[in-house]
Protein backbone atom coordinates (compact mmCIF):
# COMPACT_ATOMS: atom_id res chain seq x y z
CA UNK A 1 0.00 0.00 0.00
CA UNK A 2 1.25 3.73 -0.62
CA UNK A 3 2.56 5.61 2.23
CA UNK A 4 -0.16 7.91 1.89
CA UNK A 5 -3.01 5.74 1.81
CA UNK A 6 -1.06 3.86 4.56
CA UNK A 7 -1.42 7.34 6.85
CA UNK A 8 -4.91 8.05 5.96
CA UNK A 9 -6.43 4.45 6.90
CA UNK A 10 -4.62 5.52 9.89
CA UNK A 11 -6.76 8.62 10.54
CA UNK A 12 -10.40 7.57 9.59
CA UNK A 13 -10.05 4.48 12.51
CA UNK A 14 -11.09 8.23 13.70
CA UNK A 15 -14.92 8.80 12.60
CA UNK A 16 -14.76 12.80 12.59
CA UNK A 17 -14.12 15.28 10.04
CA UNK A 18 -10.22 15.67 9.45
CA UNK A 19 -8.29 18.61 9.09
CA UNK A 20 -4.81 18.28 8.05
CA UNK A 21 -2.21 20.95 8.33
CA UNK A 22 1.04 22.18 7.56
CA UNK A 23 2.89 25.69 8.80
CA UNK A 24 5.87 27.03 7.54
CA UNK A 25 7.30 30.45 8.41
CA UNK A 26 7.68 32.47 5.07
CA UNK A 27 11.15 33.94 6.85
CA UNK A 28 13.13 33.37 3.85
CA UNK A 29 13.00 31.75 0.52
CA UNK A 30 10.94 28.23 1.00
CA UNK A 31 12.54 25.65 0.76
CA UNK A 32 12.70 22.22 -0.74
CA UNK A 33 12.19 20.33 2.51
CA UNK A 34 9.09 22.88 3.09
CA UNK A 35 7.97 21.43 -0.46
CA UNK A 36 7.96 17.85 1.01
CA UNK A 37 6.12 18.62 4.19
CA UNK A 38 3.04 20.66 2.32
CA UNK A 39 3.08 17.41 -0.60
CA UNK A 40 3.35 15.25 2.06
CA UNK A 41 -0.21 16.88 3.59
CA UNK A 42 -1.52 17.10 0.53
CA UNK A 43 -1.33 13.47 -0.83
CA UNK A 44 -2.61 12.02 2.54
CA UNK A 45 -5.56 14.75 2.26
CA UNK A 46 -6.37 13.02 -1.29
CA UNK A 47 -6.10 9.96 -0.12
CA UNK A 48 -9.12 10.94 2.45
CA UNK A 49 -10.94 12.19 -0.32
CA UNK A 50 -10.69 9.26 -2.62
CA UNK A 51 -11.68 6.95 0.17
CA UNK A 52 -14.91 9.44 0.83
CA UNK A 53 -14.04 11.13 4.31
CA UNK A 54 -14.21 14.82 4.80
CA UNK A 55 -11.15 16.67 5.08
CA UNK A 56 -10.04 20.14 5.41
CA UNK A 57 -6.46 20.86 3.90
CA UNK A 58 -5.14 24.04 5.95
CA UNK A 59 -1.94 26.00 5.33
CA UNK A 60 -1.00 28.19 8.48
CA UNK A 61 1.49 31.28 7.67
CA UNK A 62 3.31 31.54 10.43
CA UNK A 63 3.88 35.39 9.58
CA UNK A 64 3.99 36.68 13.02
CA UNK A 65 7.23 35.03 13.80
CA UNK A 66 10.01 37.67 14.80
CA UNK A 67 12.89 37.91 12.16
CA UNK A 68 15.61 35.84 13.87
CA UNK A 69 18.33 37.57 12.27
CA UNK A 70 20.09 39.44 9.26
CA UNK A 71 20.32 36.46 7.15
CA UNK A 72 22.79 36.09 4.42
CA UNK A 73 20.51 37.18 1.07
CA UNK A 74 19.58 40.96 3.62
CA UNK A 75 20.66 43.81 3.09
CA UNK A 76 22.60 45.03 6.88
CA UNK A 77 20.01 47.83 6.83
CA UNK A 78 17.81 45.16 8.13
CA UNK A 79 19.10 44.67 11.51
CA UNK A 80 17.22 47.34 12.99
CA UNK A 81 14.03 44.45 12.72
CA UNK A 82 15.29 41.56 13.94
CA UNK A 83 12.86 41.22 16.54
CA UNK A 84 10.03 42.26 15.00
CA UNK A 85 7.08 40.34 13.30
CA UNK A 86 7.99 39.78 9.49
CA UNK A 87 4.74 40.61 8.63
CA UNK A 88 5.46 44.56 9.77
CA UNK A 89 8.63 44.55 8.06
CA UNK A 90 9.39 45.93 4.54
CA UNK A 91 10.16 43.91 1.82
CA UNK A 92 13.41 43.35 0.54
CA UNK A 93 12.32 44.07 -3.25
CA UNK A 94 9.62 46.95 -2.47
CA UNK A 95 7.03 45.26 -4.63
CA UNK A 96 5.52 43.28 -1.74
CA UNK A 97 2.99 44.71 1.53
CA UNK A 98 5.89 42.90 3.58
CA UNK A 99 8.43 41.11 4.24
CA UNK A 100 6.15 37.86 5.20
CA UNK A 101 4.45 38.53 1.91
CA UNK A 102 7.67 38.99 -0.25
CA UNK A 103 8.40 35.01 0.41
CA UNK A 104 5.34 33.88 0.59
CA UNK A 105 3.52 34.96 -2.12
CA UNK A 106 5.64 33.37 -4.84
CA UNK A 107 5.15 30.12 -2.52
CA UNK A 108 1.57 30.43 -2.48
CA UNK A 109 2.17 30.73 -6.38
CA UNK A 110 4.09 27.37 -6.71
CA UNK A 111 1.58 25.85 -4.77
CA UNK A 112 -0.99 26.55 -7.23
CA UNK A 113 1.32 25.11 -10.52
CA UNK A 114 1.30 22.24 -8.36
CA UNK A 115 -2.03 21.89 -7.66
CA UNK A 116 -1.81 22.10 -3.83
CA UNK A 117 -4.77 24.05 -3.09
CA UNK A 118 -5.00 24.97 0.95
CA UNK A 119 -7.16 27.18 3.00
CA UNK A 120 -4.57 29.89 4.07
CA UNK A 121 -4.54 30.97 7.41
CA UNK A 122 -2.12 33.65 8.53
CA UNK A 123 -0.90 33.94 12.37
CA UNK A 124 -0.23 37.89 12.08
CA UNK A 125 -4.00 38.40 11.08
CA UNK A 126 -4.72 35.52 13.66
CA UNK A 127 -3.23 37.88 16.61
CA UNK A 128 -4.70 40.67 15.31
CA UNK A 129 -7.85 40.06 15.32
CA UNK A 130 -7.71 38.46 18.91
CA UNK A 131 -8.34 34.75 17.79
CA UNK A 132 -5.60 33.43 19.73
CA UNK A 133 -6.62 35.62 23.28
CA UNK A 134 -8.38 32.57 24.67
CA UNK A 135 -5.38 30.40 24.10
CA UNK A 136 -3.19 33.30 25.74
CA UNK A 137 -5.09 33.64 28.25
CA UNK A 138 -5.21 29.98 29.34
CA UNK A 139 -1.48 29.68 28.91
CA UNK A 140 -1.19 32.36 31.25
CA UNK A 141 -3.30 31.11 33.71
CA UNK A 142 -0.75 27.93 33.43
CA UNK A 143 2.14 29.59 33.18
CA UNK A 144 4.39 27.32 35.85
CA UNK A 145 2.87 24.19 34.68
CA UNK A 146 3.92 24.79 31.28
CA UNK A 147 7.34 26.32 32.31
CA UNK A 148 7.38 22.21 34.03
CA UNK A 149 6.67 20.83 31.09
CA UNK A 150 9.46 22.30 29.01
CA UNK A 151 12.09 22.43 31.64
CA UNK A 152 11.27 18.80 32.63
CA UNK A 153 10.60 17.08 28.71
CA UNK A 154 13.23 19.30 26.51
CA UNK A 155 16.17 19.79 29.46
CA UNK A 156 16.19 22.87 29.46
CA UNK A 157 16.44 25.62 32.15
CA UNK A 158 13.92 28.79 31.52
CA UNK A 159 14.62 32.52 33.39
CA UNK A 160 12.57 32.69 36.72
CA UNK A 161 10.39 35.50 35.32
CA UNK A 162 9.43 33.63 32.31
CA UNK A 163 6.19 33.61 30.85
CA UNK A 164 4.36 31.73 27.93
CA UNK A 165 3.60 35.10 26.24
CA UNK A 166 6.04 37.39 24.28
CA UNK A 167 5.02 40.82 24.38
CA UNK A 168 5.31 42.91 21.47
CA UNK A 169 7.10 46.47 22.93
CA UNK A 170 5.09 49.31 22.04
CA UNK A 171 7.59 51.16 21.48
CA UNK A 172 10.21 49.49 19.73
CA UNK A 173 7.75 46.90 18.10
CA UNK A 174 9.58 43.94 18.90
CA UNK A 175 8.91 40.41 19.85
CA UNK A 176 12.00 39.86 21.50
CA UNK A 177 13.11 41.78 23.97
CA UNK A 178 10.32 42.52 26.60
CA UNK A 179 10.45 41.18 29.47
CA UNK A 180 6.91 40.60 31.70
CA UNK A 181 6.90 42.34 35.07
CA UNK A 182 4.05 41.36 36.28
CA UNK A 183 0.95 39.71 35.11
CA UNK A 184 -2.58 40.10 36.56
CA UNK A 185 -5.23 39.10 33.82
CA UNK A 186 -6.07 40.84 31.55
CA UNK A 187 -2.64 43.36 32.09
CA UNK A 188 1.14 42.27 31.89
CA UNK A 189 3.54 44.58 32.74
CA UNK A 190 6.90 45.06 31.21
CA UNK A 191 10.29 46.25 31.17
CA UNK A 192 11.85 46.15 27.77
CA UNK A 193 15.85 46.41 26.48
CA UNK A 194 14.52 49.64 24.83
CA UNK A 195 14.45 51.31 27.64
CA UNK A 196 10.64 51.41 27.39
CA UNK A 197 8.22 50.06 30.65
CA UNK A 198 4.66 49.63 30.01
CA UNK A 199 2.13 47.28 30.00
CA UNK A 200 -0.40 45.37 27.32
CA UNK A 201 -3.67 44.60 27.60
CA UNK A 202 -4.12 40.69 26.10
CA UNK A 203 -7.81 41.48 25.48
CA UNK A 204 -6.21 43.01 22.93
CA UNK A 205 -5.23 41.20 19.65
CA UNK A 206 -1.50 41.54 18.39
CA UNK A 207 0.12 42.71 21.86
CA UNK A 208 2.46 40.07 21.66
CA UNK A 209 2.40 36.37 20.80
CA UNK A 210 2.71 32.73 22.26
CA UNK A 211 6.32 31.47 22.28
CA UNK A 212 6.90 28.77 19.72
CA UNK A 213 6.45 25.83 21.93
CA UNK A 214 2.89 26.65 22.77
CA UNK A 215 1.58 28.14 20.05
CA UNK A 216 1.95 24.76 17.89
CA UNK A 217 -0.08 22.94 20.21
CA UNK A 218 -2.39 25.79 20.59
CA UNK A 219 -3.16 26.05 17.10
CA UNK A 220 -3.74 22.31 17.29
CA UNK A 221 -6.74 22.66 19.20
CA UNK A 222 -7.97 26.48 17.91
CA UNK A 223 -7.89 24.67 13.91
CA UNK A 224 -9.35 20.98 15.17
CA UNK A 225 -5.89 19.68 13.74
CA UNK A 226 -5.78 15.94 13.26
CA UNK A 227 -2.65 15.49 11.11
CA UNK A 228 0.26 17.56 10.95
CA UNK A 229 3.88 16.67 9.68
CA UNK A 230 7.25 17.46 10.80
CA UNK A 231 11.01 17.35 9.61
CA UNK A 232 12.86 15.64 12.13
CA UNK A 233 14.29 18.93 13.17
CA UNK A 234 11.46 19.10 15.44
CA UNK A 235 10.78 15.76 16.19
CA UNK A 236 13.78 15.11 18.27
CA UNK A 237 13.60 13.93 21.69
CA UNK A 238 12.90 16.50 23.85
CA UNK A 239 11.99 19.14 20.66
CA UNK A 240 8.65 21.28 19.97
CA UNK A 241 6.53 17.86 19.26
CA UNK A 242 6.93 16.22 22.78
CA UNK A 243 6.22 19.50 24.55
CA UNK A 244 3.90 20.33 22.24
CA UNK A 245 1.75 17.18 22.95
CA UNK A 246 1.70 17.32 26.46
CA UNK A 247 0.61 21.36 26.33
CA UNK A 248 -1.92 20.00 24.21
CA UNK A 249 -3.12 17.64 26.37
CA UNK A 250 -2.86 19.15 29.42
CA UNK A 251 -3.47 22.46 28.88
CA UNK A 252 -5.40 22.60 26.26
CA UNK A 253 -7.19 19.72 26.80
CA UNK A 254 -7.14 17.94 23.21
CA UNK A 255 -5.77 15.05 21.65
CA UNK A 256 -2.08 15.54 19.95
CA UNK A 257 -2.59 15.63 16.40
CA UNK A 258 -1.22 12.38 14.36
CA UNK A 259 1.74 13.11 12.28
CA UNK A 260 4.67 11.57 10.27
CA UNK A 261 8.19 12.84 10.32
CA UNK A 262 9.97 13.78 7.21
CA UNK A 263 13.51 13.79 6.13
CA UNK A 264 15.22 16.92 4.79
CA UNK A 265 15.91 17.08 1.37
CA UNK A 266 19.85 17.51 0.01
CA UNK A 267 20.99 19.38 -2.41
CA UNK A 268 23.89 17.36 -4.56
CA UNK A 269 27.00 19.27 -3.42
CA UNK A 270 24.82 21.57 -1.26
CA UNK A 271 23.98 20.03 2.14
CA UNK A 272 20.71 19.83 3.64
CA UNK A 273 18.51 22.66 2.66
CA UNK A 274 17.90 25.22 5.56
CA UNK A 275 16.01 28.39 4.72
CA UNK A 276 18.08 30.10 7.48
CA UNK A 277 21.46 29.79 5.42
CA UNK A 278 20.25 31.48 2.40
CA UNK A 279 22.00 28.91 0.17
CA UNK A 280 18.60 26.87 0.17
CA UNK A 281 17.48 26.29 -2.86
CA UNK A 282 14.12 27.86 -3.12
CA UNK A 283 11.25 25.63 -3.63
CA UNK A 284 9.90 28.53 -6.28
CA UNK A 285 13.40 27.75 -8.58
CA UNK A 286 13.34 23.85 -8.16
CA UNK A 287 9.74 24.10 -9.04
CA UNK A 288 10.52 26.37 -12.13
CA UNK A 289 13.51 23.96 -12.93
CA UNK A 290 11.25 20.89 -12.27
CA UNK A 291 7.63 20.22 -14.12
CA UNK A 292 5.42 19.56 -11.59
CA UNK A 293 4.45 16.40 -12.19
CA UNK A 294 7.86 15.58 -11.92
CA UNK A 295 8.53 16.94 -8.79
CA UNK A 296 5.59 15.47 -6.82
CA UNK A 297 6.67 11.88 -8.49
CA UNK A 298 10.00 12.64 -6.92
CA UNK A 299 8.08 13.05 -3.54
CA UNK A 300 4.96 10.65 -4.05
CA UNK A 301 7.90 7.75 -4.99
CA UNK A 302 9.74 7.89 -1.65
CA UNK A 303 9.05 7.38 1.87
CA UNK A 304 8.65 10.89 3.91
CA UNK A 305 11.20 9.30 6.41
CA UNK A 306 13.34 8.51 3.78
CA UNK A 307 16.56 10.77 2.86
CA UNK A 308 16.70 12.14 -0.62
CA UNK A 309 19.01 14.12 -2.35
CA UNK A 310 18.18 16.46 -5.28
CA UNK A 311 20.63 17.16 -7.72
CA UNK A 312 19.80 19.71 -10.14
CA UNK A 313 22.34 18.90 -12.55
CA UNK A 314 22.03 15.66 -15.14
CA UNK A 315 20.66 13.68 -12.31
CA UNK A 316 17.02 16.07 -12.93
CA UNK A 317 17.06 14.74 -16.48
CA UNK A 318 17.11 11.28 -15.24
CA UNK A 319 14.22 11.89 -12.53
CA UNK A 320 11.81 13.21 -16.15
CA UNK A 321 13.10 10.07 -18.00
CA UNK A 322 12.17 8.18 -14.96
CA UNK A 323 9.02 9.82 -14.89
CA UNK A 324 8.30 9.51 -18.35
CA UNK A 325 8.79 5.56 -18.11
CA UNK A 326 5.85 5.43 -15.01
CA UNK A 327 3.80 7.12 -17.41
CA UNK A 328 4.38 4.65 -20.27
CA UNK A 329 3.41 2.03 -17.49
CA UNK A 330 0.93 3.31 -15.71
CA UNK A 331 -1.20 3.55 -19.26
CA UNK A 332 0.21 0.24 -20.75
CA UNK A 333 2.37 0.92 -23.34
CA UNK A 334 5.43 -0.74 -21.40
CA UNK A 335 6.23 -3.14 -18.76
CA UNK A 336 6.12 -2.41 -15.62
CA UNK A 337 10.45 -2.92 -14.16
CA UNK A 338 11.25 -3.79 -10.71
CA UNK A 339 11.31 -1.58 -8.06
CA UNK A 340 8.02 0.55 -9.00
CA UNK A 341 6.23 0.25 -6.08
CA UNK A 342 2.83 1.30 -6.01
CA UNK A 343 2.97 2.26 -9.73
CA UNK A 344 -0.75 3.77 -9.95
CA UNK A 345 -1.59 5.49 -6.50
CA UNK A 346 2.13 6.97 -6.94
CA UNK A 347 1.53 8.30 -10.82
CA UNK A 348 -2.07 9.64 -10.00
CA UNK A 349 -0.34 11.61 -6.78
CA UNK A 350 2.13 12.79 -9.15
CA UNK A 351 -0.79 14.68 -11.06
CA UNK A 352 -0.82 18.38 -10.28
CA UNK A 353 -4.77 17.99 -11.54
CA UNK A 354 -6.75 15.48 -13.37
CA UNK A 355 -5.60 13.01 -14.45
CA UNK A 356 -5.38 12.46 -17.86
CA UNK A 357 -7.87 9.59 -19.83
CA UNK A 358 -4.91 8.93 -22.25
CA UNK A 359 -1.37 8.79 -22.44
CA UNK A 360 0.23 12.63 -22.74
CA UNK A 361 2.30 12.88 -25.63
CA UNK A 362 5.57 12.39 -24.39
CA UNK A 363 8.87 13.78 -26.10
CA UNK A 364 12.47 12.78 -24.59
CA UNK A 365 13.64 15.54 -22.25
CA UNK A 366 16.69 15.12 -23.73
CA UNK A 367 15.60 16.38 -26.98
CA UNK A 368 13.65 19.59 -25.81
CA UNK A 369 17.23 20.49 -23.55
CA UNK A 370 18.62 20.14 -27.59
CA UNK A 371 15.60 21.81 -29.60
CA UNK A 372 15.32 24.87 -26.65
CA UNK A 373 18.55 25.52 -27.47
CA UNK A 374 18.36 25.32 -31.35
CA UNK A 375 15.03 27.66 -31.15
CA UNK A 376 13.94 29.72 -28.41
CA UNK A 377 10.36 30.70 -28.82
CA UNK A 378 8.18 27.71 -28.56
CA UNK A 379 6.39 28.35 -31.70
CA UNK A 380 9.79 27.92 -33.58
CA UNK A 381 10.39 24.92 -32.21
CA UNK A 382 7.14 23.70 -33.01
CA UNK A 383 7.48 24.03 -36.31
CA UNK A 384 10.99 21.85 -36.02
CA UNK A 385 8.72 19.66 -34.47
CA UNK A 386 6.46 18.99 -37.32
CA UNK A 387 8.77 19.22 -40.26
CA UNK A 388 10.63 16.28 -38.75
CA UNK A 389 7.75 13.99 -37.34
CA UNK A 390 8.03 14.45 -33.85
CA UNK A 391 4.48 15.83 -33.07
CA UNK A 392 1.64 15.23 -34.97
CA UNK A 393 -0.30 18.32 -36.89
CA UNK A 394 -3.24 17.72 -35.06
CA UNK A 395 -1.47 18.64 -31.63
CA UNK A 396 -4.44 18.49 -28.80
CA UNK A 397 -4.59 21.40 -27.00
CA UNK A 398 -3.40 19.67 -23.75
CA UNK A 399 -0.34 18.18 -25.33
CA UNK A 400 0.66 21.23 -26.88
CA UNK A 401 0.61 22.68 -23.28
CA UNK A 402 2.36 20.48 -21.64
CA UNK A 403 5.18 20.04 -23.98
CA UNK A 404 5.33 23.86 -24.04
CA UNK A 405 5.40 24.00 -19.90
CA UNK A 406 8.18 21.23 -20.20
CA UNK A 407 10.44 23.28 -22.69
CA UNK A 408 9.76 26.44 -20.36
CA UNK A 409 10.50 24.44 -17.40
CA UNK A 410 14.12 23.24 -19.59
CA UNK A 411 15.04 26.88 -20.35
CA UNK A 412 14.91 27.83 -16.92
CA UNK A 413 17.41 24.62 -16.07
CA UNK A 414 19.83 25.43 -19.03
CA UNK A 415 19.95 29.18 -17.78
CA UNK A 416 20.55 28.62 -13.94
CA UNK A 417 21.16 24.97 -13.32
CA UNK A 418 22.08 22.71 -16.51
CA UNK A 419 26.23 22.17 -16.37
CA UNK A 420 28.38 23.07 -19.18
CA UNK A 421 28.56 20.11 -20.61
CA UNK A 422 25.03 20.24 -21.94
CA UNK A 423 25.03 23.28 -22.97
CA UNK A 424 25.68 24.70 -26.99
CA UNK A 425 24.61 27.51 -29.30
CA UNK A 426 24.31 27.05 -33.34
CA UNK A 427 26.53 29.60 -34.54
CA UNK A 428 25.21 31.46 -37.22
CA UNK A 429 28.18 32.14 -38.98
CA UNK A 430 31.46 29.95 -39.27
CA UNK A 431 33.13 29.97 -35.97
CA UNK A 432 36.91 29.57 -35.77
CA UNK A 433 37.96 26.50 -36.62
CA UNK A 434 40.76 24.28 -36.53
CA UNK A 435 40.92 20.98 -38.27
CA UNK A 436 43.13 18.81 -40.24
CA UNK A 437 43.17 17.07 -43.49
CA UNK A 438 41.20 14.21 -42.44
CA UNK A 439 39.06 15.73 -40.79
CA UNK A 440 38.41 18.20 -44.42
CA UNK A 441 38.23 14.84 -46.10
CA UNK A 442 35.61 13.19 -43.95
CA UNK A 443 33.13 16.32 -44.04
CA UNK A 444 33.90 15.91 -48.30
CA UNK A 445 32.45 12.34 -47.83
CA UNK A 446 29.87 13.08 -45.45
CA UNK A 447 28.68 15.97 -48.08
CA UNK A 448 28.31 13.22 -50.90
CA UNK A 449 27.05 10.53 -48.58
CA UNK A 450 23.48 12.73 -47.00
CA UNK A 451 22.94 15.02 -49.91
CA UNK A 452 20.87 12.36 -51.49
CA UNK A 453 19.38 10.98 -48.26
CA UNK A 454 16.43 12.00 -46.99
CA UNK A 455 17.18 13.94 -43.63
CA UNK A 456 16.59 12.59 -40.60
CA UNK A 457 18.63 11.58 -37.63
CA UNK A 458 19.23 7.76 -38.47
CA UNK A 459 20.26 8.53 -41.84
CA UNK A 460 22.70 11.17 -40.74
CA UNK A 461 24.02 8.98 -37.86
CA UNK A 462 24.97 6.29 -40.33
CA UNK A 463 26.58 8.81 -42.64
CA UNK A 464 28.97 9.96 -40.28
CA UNK A 465 30.07 6.55 -39.58
CA UNK A 466 30.34 5.44 -43.22
CA UNK A 467 31.95 8.18 -43.45
CA UNK A 468 34.55 8.08 -40.78
CA UNK A 469 35.69 4.70 -42.04
CA UNK A 470 35.66 5.48 -45.38
CA UNK A 471 38.46 8.36 -44.13
CA UNK A 472 39.81 6.36 -40.68
CA UNK A 473 39.28 8.48 -38.69
CA UNK A 474 38.06 7.41 -35.26
CA UNK A 475 34.29 8.35 -34.68
CA UNK A 476 34.96 10.77 -31.92
CA UNK A 477 37.11 12.72 -34.31
CA UNK A 478 33.96 12.98 -37.12
CA UNK A 479 31.76 14.31 -34.12
CA UNK A 480 34.29 16.61 -33.33
CA UNK A 481 34.48 18.53 -36.42
CA UNK A 482 30.74 18.71 -36.71
CA UNK A 483 30.72 20.39 -33.59
CA UNK A 484 33.36 22.30 -34.38
CA UNK A 485 31.92 23.68 -37.83
CA UNK A 486 28.20 24.32 -36.16
CA UNK A 487 28.64 25.05 -32.35
CA UNK A 488 32.25 26.23 -32.15
CA UNK A 489 33.44 23.61 -29.34
CA UNK A 490 34.45 20.10 -28.98
CA UNK A 491 31.59 18.54 -27.65
CA UNK A 492 27.52 18.73 -28.19
CA UNK A 493 24.45 16.97 -28.52
CA UNK A 494 23.67 13.51 -30.04
CA UNK A 495 24.63 14.46 -33.88
CA UNK A 496 22.38 12.64 -35.55
CA UNK A 497 19.73 13.94 -33.60
CA UNK A 498 21.21 16.89 -33.54
CA UNK A 499 21.49 17.77 -37.10
CA UNK A 500 18.34 16.66 -38.38
CA UNK A 501 16.32 19.39 -36.03
CA UNK A 502 18.47 22.15 -37.89
CA UNK A 503 17.84 23.22 -41.68
CA UNK A 504 19.24 20.37 -44.04
CA UNK A 505 20.54 23.18 -46.05
CA UNK A 506 21.96 25.12 -43.57
CA UNK A 507 24.52 21.99 -42.65
CA UNK A 508 25.33 21.41 -46.12
CA UNK A 509 26.19 25.22 -46.96
CA UNK A 510 28.26 25.05 -43.29
CA UNK A 511 29.99 21.65 -44.33
CA UNK A 512 30.88 23.37 -47.95
CA UNK A 513 32.47 26.13 -46.12
CA UNK A 514 34.74 24.77 -44.06
CA UNK A 515 35.93 22.14 -46.37
CA UNK A 516 36.62 24.98 -49.28
ZN1 LIG B 1 9.27 41.84 -2.33
ZN1 LIG C 1 11.23 47.97 23.24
Amino acid sequence: MHWADVLADELIKEDKKHVLATGITPSGPIHIGNMREILTTDAVFRCLLDKGVKGELIYVADDFDPLRKVYPYLSKSYEKYVGMPISDIPCPCGKHKSYADHFLISFLNSLKEIGVKPKIYRANEMYKKGEFNNAIQIALDNTEKIKDIIQKISKRELPKDWIPFNIRCEKCKKLTTAKAVLYDYPIVEYRCDCGYEGEVDIRKGGVGKLPWRVDWPARWKMFGITFEPFGKDLGTTGGARDTGVKIVEEIYGYPAPKYTVYEFIMLKGKGAMHSSKGTALSAEEMLKMTPPEVLRFLLMNNQPSKHLVFDSGLGLLNLVDEYDKEERVYFGKEEAIKGMKDLKKVYELSQPYDISKKIPLQLPYRHLVTLVQIEKKWSDIKKILLRTNQIPKDLSPEDDKHLKQRAEHVKYWLDNFAPDIVKFEVKRKMPKINISVAQKKFLSSLLKNITKKTWDAENIHNSIYDSTEEVKIPIKTGFNTIYQIILGQEKGPRAGYFLSNLDKDFVLERIKEAVK
